[in-house]
């Protein structure tokens, strides 16, 4: 049954009823409320972070004057390398979380997962534990009803409020525009961003909460292409939970696990306490669910059930579906053993499919790898200027009065450190003289300019040059200067 739900994958039909999702203690709550903490204080605290940089702040994305201030590293439109590498190396933690322990970056580190969990503090704050909340949403309007959730929308839209407020302080000096906010002087950009993201926020955790993992994810719909019986993933042990009879609530004859054994019934109480926690509203014992996000709120909700009954924990756990179904780890089975068709036929597609997994982490591994690698250097590389020559075709050459040959260039140099530099222009390996244009050009901090320069050569000397060194050399930077191999043309 347990190998049936995994291969099928089986996403039940969602039942359209609001999820109360009640409260329980334990290690993976634990984890999952740090986390929380952590993620809320850097996100919130980042924008104030000062920092000796030229800005003064630790983070900061200048739409407006095209560079993004990370710490010390000034990027620019180009360096889209750097953000490339950069969102590959995201890309292949996530494949390689996904591939190894399944939806744990849904379960404990998600936006969504995260906000919805702050929502839903808010509300057990203000309204109570699950039950006091279920009674409340079925009770009459009253005063105190208004109060109660009055208070609690209140509260979630202040929360939204300040996410979007936060994220727009990303994109500007924070004190500033915090000032400028409040005083009614940002830009209109802020105040509409200010408005959708508080508005997004606020339906999103507070409305459609784990609706967005079911029907707006996309990772969710290919985790189980990533996913395979070596996966760490959140399963109920079915064997242990159910034996032959089944799960059974506890009598006196059936309190410790020897009692239920013996008399063929499982560790499963059939309590529900695992299905009432659960923030999206799945059973767990029915298997791998769509809608299961890895949070693992409910082993914790087992192991409370399992310490009560004096029975061992992890009922429900963190485990390989390899590990609880041994053909599908490619092992020797009793049924192997007994030389059972089936049985083999199993065991080599299973062989098979283990070696098709570890090729595929080894990928996963080597993008990671690559991309970091890749990352680094585009990092290390990272040049204060850059400088481009383009040559103007119309016309591609041009004879002189004199017989002599001229193409003209245009040099685009783009300052991207934070003060004014001088750039000064070199030609190499042509006569003195050729060379008609700035020899050098002064450009601020952050601005782009384009200087137009021409080579004249005599005919003779025209016809046997097809390229020529050019030099530009930053003057409070010379060990960054740059060559430029530059085609030249006779014809
Ligand atoms: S089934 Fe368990 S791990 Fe999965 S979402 Fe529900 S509570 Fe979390
Ligand atoms: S919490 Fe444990 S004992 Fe209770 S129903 Fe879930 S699996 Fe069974």
């Amino acid at each position: 049954m347990q190998a049936d739900a995994i291969i099928q994958r089986s996403t039940p039909a969602r039942k359209v009823i609001p999820i109360v999702p009640y409260s329980v203690k334990g290690r993976y709550r634990n984890i999952k409320s740090i986390i929380l903490n952590i993620a809320f204080a850097v996100y919130f605290l980042l924008p104030w972070l000062p920092w000796h940089n030229k800005v003064g702040q630790a983070l900061l994305f200048d739409i407006g004057n095209a560079r993004f201030h990370v710490f010390n590293l000034v990027l620019y439109p180009q360096d889209l390398m750097v953000l490339m590498g950069v969102l590959v190396i995201a890309a292949s933690l996530l494949f390689i979380s996904a591939a190894m322990f399944g939806r744990i970056f849904c379960g404990f580190f998600c936006f969504q997962t995260l906000w919805t969990d702050a929502f839903r503090f808010i509300e057990k704050w203000i309204q109570g534990e699950a039950q006091a909340r279920k009674r409340l949403q079925q009770a009459p309007w009253d005063a105190r009803k208004l109060a109660l959730i009055g208070s609690t929308h209140l509260l979630w839209l202040l929360l939204a409020l300040a996410t979007a407020l936060t994220f727009t302080l990303y994109f500007a000096e924070a004190g500033t525009l915090l000032r400028q906010v409040i005083a009614g002087h940002a830009p209109v950009a802020a105040y509409i961003t200010i408005t959708v993201l508080t508005a997004t926020t606020y339906v999103a955790a507070g409305f459609a909460r784990e609706d967005i993992c079911f029907v707006a994810c996309p990772y969710g719909k290919f985790q189980g292409v990533m996913q395979d019986p070596s996966t760490v993933s959140v399963i109920y042990d079915q064997q242990r939970g159910e034996q032959q009879l089944g799960r059974k609530a506890p009598t006196a004859q059936l309190k410790t696990p020897q009692s239920r054994s013996e008399q063929g019934y499982g560790d499963c109480i059939d309590c529900g306490y695992c299905v009432n926690v659960c923030p999206t509203g799945v059973d767990i014992r029915k298997g791998f669910q769509i809608g299961c996000i890895s949070c693992g709120l409910c082993i914790d909700a087992c192991d409370n059930i399992m310490d009560s009954l004096k029975l061992p924990r992890g009922l429900i756990r963190f485990d390989k579906d390899e590990n609880l179904q041994p053909a599908l780890a490619g092992q020797n089975t009793p049924a192997l053993a007994g030389q059972d068709k089936k049985a083999k036929q199993d065991h080599q597609q299973a062989q098979k499919n283990r070696q098709w997994m570890r090729w595929k982490r080894a990928a996963y591994a080597a993008l990671l790898l690559g991309s970091i690698g890749f990352t680094w250097h585009a990092i290390e590389n990272l040049s204060p200027y850059t400088a481009m020559v383009q040559q103007q075709r119309q016309p591609l050459v041009t004879q002189l009065a004199d017989g002599s040959l001229r193409n003209r260039y245009q040099l685009r140099i783009s300052n991207k450190s934070g003060v004014t530099e001088t750039y000064r222009i070199e030609v190499h390996g042509l006569p003195e003289g050729s060379f008609k244009g700035w020899k050098q050009i002064t450009i601020p901090a952050g601005k782009s300019y384009g200087s137009d320069f021409s080579i004249t050569l005599p005919a003779p000397l025209a016809k046997s040059t097809s390229q020529f060194e050019l030099g530009v050399v930053p003057s409070s930077q010379v060990q960054s200067r740059e060559r430029f191999t530059v085609r030249y043309f006779s014809e």
